[in-house]
């Protein structure tokens, strides 16, 4: 399968659909996840196109995880979370629902579980309340 500049994210990224960004540099960006699986579920997308890791240009890996791990340390700081989960689909059959290379970045806590993937929508001004928290944490470095 080849890339649909179509897709959600790809909108996103050209400003044409809205989104809670927290982060952006030359090759990445960062926002809120519509349905979180946790308090803090970010995105990070390489801005270069590609369908999933299958067939990335492994050029872009180094910017995209210096994203994630940015992220990952703002996160934990952000909501205090005891760890940090980093997934990422590849094909339906994998979970993936949007074909726009991306990261997912979750702070998790003991003893709590993950809501399901792609479950329900968070309301607005929770995940505009998070990403604010998680932009002042990146900003603290
Ligand atoms: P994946 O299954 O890895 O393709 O995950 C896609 C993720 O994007 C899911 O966690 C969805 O909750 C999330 N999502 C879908 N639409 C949006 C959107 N418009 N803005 C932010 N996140 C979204």
């Amino acid at each position: 399968m080849s890339y649909d500049d179509t897709n959600i994210f790809a909108k996103i990224l050209r400003g044409e659909l809205p989104a809670h960004r927290v982060y952006e540099d030359e090759a990445t960006v960062a926002f809120m996840d519509l349905m979180p699986q946790g308090p803090g579920h970010t995105l990070v997308l390489p801005k270069a196109p590609s369908r999933n890791l299958l067939d990335a240009d492994p050029a872009i890996f180094g910017a995209l995880f210096a994203t994630v791990q940015k992220l990952a340390r703002a996160v934990k700081v952000a909501f205090n979370a005891d760890g940090v989960v980093v997934m990422q689909f590849n094909e339906p059959a994998s979970g993936q629902t949007v074909y726009h290379l991306h990261v997912h970045v979750i702070p998790r806590f003991e003893g709590v579980p993950l809501k399901p993937h792609s479950g329900e929508m968070e309301k607005p001004e929770v995940l505009a309340a998070n990403a604010e928290k998680i932009k002042a944490a990146l900003a603290r470095g």
